[in-house]
């Protein structure tokens, strides 16, 4: 039976791969929604060559332009913020991919979620910041959560057949990215364009710096502690330069499983969509010739701070990870506008969480008016320094 989709963020990085993914493969997979926040030209260009049934704009200023462009077409087209909500819960979707960045994926989730609608997930800030009410609501509805992140798929390729096989350990390896290596005096002064230049990985510009800063791992961190029910103990991380060794698990006898491939994020896209079922693919295969030595180090806490403050975010609970997110979000833009310098970033989130208002167990209401709350203090934090 024919897949159909809902791609949330389909101009972006993730989005576009998956409509690579997708194009490969006309038997299993149509395209049900595409939606994007700004890029109308490219949602238009894509809606024409996939016809989905919907797509959303999220920049309200720009529906005329949409709605113009695909006139002659059977396409519904719809703007806004709020119009995700309705599309995820529609009956000719059967799976939504959110390749949507940050913060603004959670309420659609939820709704999805609710809606009784698989989630192949690339937007992992969505359990970072609610992970306590996403997995209980997504068991309850009986809805799987697909992870498209590559080490959350490797590791969920790892536990395939262990569903009685207690874990011991995961370890999420990291590329270390640009700055591997470098001190904190290094880092004072490095500028966007460096931080933007990902040694591994061609990704979207939030989840790039996030990976120089090691706030990427972070955050991955409490997604897995989410995906696989593991303590933050139980997590650790391994900085791994060449990207081949995904991620791993370790069992109780000692055993330790790993997914290994080339790094090329259609490889989870396309097993998160076509799952259970691994389907043929022509990607570039691994060949053990081309890689003398695969390394691995310690990643260097005291430099990269952010790692630390996430696996704190983590033990503390409550919605201490989703104002650890919702100030990261802020001190990203702030970084990527030149507003503040790349150390600066580790300084904001340390603030908002020593300040923020602590909620053991918050609702999905307590989350939004946190995300809210931790990005104003986080702004009023960047204005000071700005002057
Ligand atoms: P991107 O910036 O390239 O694309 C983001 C997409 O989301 C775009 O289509 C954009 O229009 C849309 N969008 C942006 N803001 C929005 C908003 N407020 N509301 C609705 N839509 C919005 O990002 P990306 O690199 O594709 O990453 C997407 C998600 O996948 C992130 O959560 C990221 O952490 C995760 N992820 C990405 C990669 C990767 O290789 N790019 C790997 C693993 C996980
Ligand atoms: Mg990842």
């Amino acid at each position: 039976m024919i897949k159909r989709i809902a791609i949330l963020g389909s101009t972006g990085s993730i989005g576009t791969q998956a409509l690579d993914v997708i194009k490969q493969h006309p038997d299993a997979f149509e395209v049900a929604v595409l939606t994007a926040q700004s890029n109308a030209d490219l949602l238009v260009e894509q809606a024409i060559q996939f016809h989905p049934s919907q797509v959303v704009i999220g920049d309200e200023a720009k529906y005329t332009f949409v709605k113009n462009a695909l006139s002659g077409t059977a396409i519904e087209v719809l703007a806004g913020a709020d119009a995700l909500l309705e599309v995820v819960c529609y009956d000719h979707v059967d799976v939504v991919l959110t390749a949507l960045v940050g913060y603004a994926g959670l309420l659609p989730t939820v709704k999805a979620i609710k809606a009784g609608k698989p989630i192949a997930l690339a937007n992992k800030e969505t359990l970072v910041v609610a992970g306590a009410l996403i997995m209980p609501l997504a068991r309850e509805m009986g809805v799987p959560i697909l992870p498209v992140d590559s080490e959350h798929s490797a590791i969920f390729q790892c536990l395939m057949g262990e569903s009685h096989n207690p874990i011991e350990k995961v370890i999420l390896t990291a590329s270390g990215g640009p700055f591997r290596g470098k001190k904190r005096e290094d880092l004072a002064q490095v500028t966007r364009a460096q931080a933007l230049k990902h040694p591994n990985w061609t990704m979207g510009a939030k989840i790039t710096i996030d990976s120089a800063s090691l706030m990427n791992k972070g955050l991955e961190v409490i997604e897995a502690a989410w995906l696989f029910d593991v303590q933050a103990s139980q997590i650790d991380v391994v900085v791994h330069p060449q990207s081949i060794v995904h991620s791993l698990v370790q069992f109780e006898d000692g055993s330790i499983k790993a997914q290994l491939g080339l790094p090329d994020m259609k490889l989870p896209i396309q097993f998160a969509l076509g799952y259970p079922n691994r389907m043929q693919a022509n990607f570039p295969r691994f060949d053990f010739k081309d890689y003398a030595s695969l390394t691995f180090e310690q990643p260097d806490l005291e430099t990269f701070r952010n790692l630390g403050l996430a696996f704190q975010a983590l033990e503390k609970g409550g919605n201490m990870p989703c104002i650890l997110n919702a100030a990261n979000e802020v001190a990203v833009d702030a970084f990527l506008k030149d507003e503040i310098g790349f150390l600066q970033m580790s300084d904001l989130l340390a603030n908002c969480m020593a300040q923020g208002t602590f909620l053991t167990s918050p609702s999905l209401e307590d989350y939004v008016n946190t995300d809210k709350t931790t990005r104003i203090m986080a702004q009023e934090w960047v204005s000071k320094l700005k002057k």
